[in-house]
């Protein structure tokens, strides 16, 4: 349709990307701010809903942040296409195995760099003028995903242009990454709790986050700072000191209210 192959590229990132967002966000606010809102409301953490304003903000932020990720896909495929990058697109060129460890390292560092970076987003002199658009959230709804000042979306996407020219990835371990950020951060954002009693304590469970835990992030702000795993913030000490009291209060409420029809 376009001439440009950049300009073809940067759009078509971006209605992939916002077709995706509205799937993916846009299913559990359906199912649990709408369709079974009564009947689930035993699972939500905060037990108020937000209102539609905060969400309009939700959404609006987040497009604008879907934009600024395609500026920086298509620098990615610029640059891919000059040769810059370690992106390989024949699979063979490296092992199927190489292909699921660049995937894990590429979670495991992305963990990492958003914990540093989110903490430098708390930083007094940057907070008030840029984070705080995300905590304007303090009852995150999925809409609240990618709500970010523009500033912040640059700061998230920059992990994508380090990997691609740090360690030698496929479009598939990309794409793998890209899900699995996605799934995981609108997990976090939906402000209702699934895991049973003693997900943050048993030993094959502890080390994964829970919606809980971000959840407390938004209403307390100064605490809970990691994103798809629970080592940092055990490591720095900054999971909240009732975490594990309020995930379990969460469980016990579940079981105590009574179950509603839709
Ligand atoms: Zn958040
Ligand atoms: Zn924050």
């Amino acid at each position: 349709m376009f001439s440009n192959p950049y300009v073809e590229e940067f759009l078509g990132g971006l209605i992939i990307d916002t077709i995706r967002y509205f799937i993916f966000a846009g299913t559990p606010f359906l199912l649990l701010y709408v369709a079974f809102k009564s009947k689930l409301v035993r699972f939500k953490i905060q037990q108020k809903f937000p209102e539609n304003k905060h969400m309009v903000r939700e959404i609006g932020f987040s497009l604008l942040s879907m934009f600024i990720f395609s500026i920086f896909s298509v620098g990615v495929f610029v640059a891919q296409q000059h040769g810059y990058t370690k992106i390989y697109t024949d699979i063979h060129e490296h092992s199927i195995a190489y292909l699921v460890f660049s995937t894990i390292l590429f979670i495991l560092a992305h963990d990492t760099y958003f914990y540093w970076s989110h903490r430098l987003m708390h930083h007094k002199k940057i907070y008030p003028y840029v984070h705080l658009i995300h905590h304007k959230s303090f009852n995150p709804t999925p809409w609240a995903t990618f709500s970010f000042h523009p500033f912040e979306a640059v700061m998230q996407v920059l992990i994508l242009p380090i990997m691609v020219f740090a360690i030698p990835l496929h479009p598939l371990a990309i794409f793998a990454w890209s899900m699995y950020q996605l799934v995981l951060n609108v997990g976090g954002h939906t402000g209702y709790e699934v895991f049973r009693s003693g997900f943050t304590k048993r030993i094959h469970t502890f080390w994964s986050n829970t919606a809980t835990h971000h959840n407390m992030h938004h209403k307390h702000v100064t605490c809970n700072y990691s994103l798809y795993f629970n080592i940092w913030d055990r490591i720095m000490g900054t999971n909240h000191e009732r975490y594990h009291e309020e995930f379990e209060a969460g469980v016990a409420r579940r079981k105590e209210m009574p179950e509603k029809s839709a």
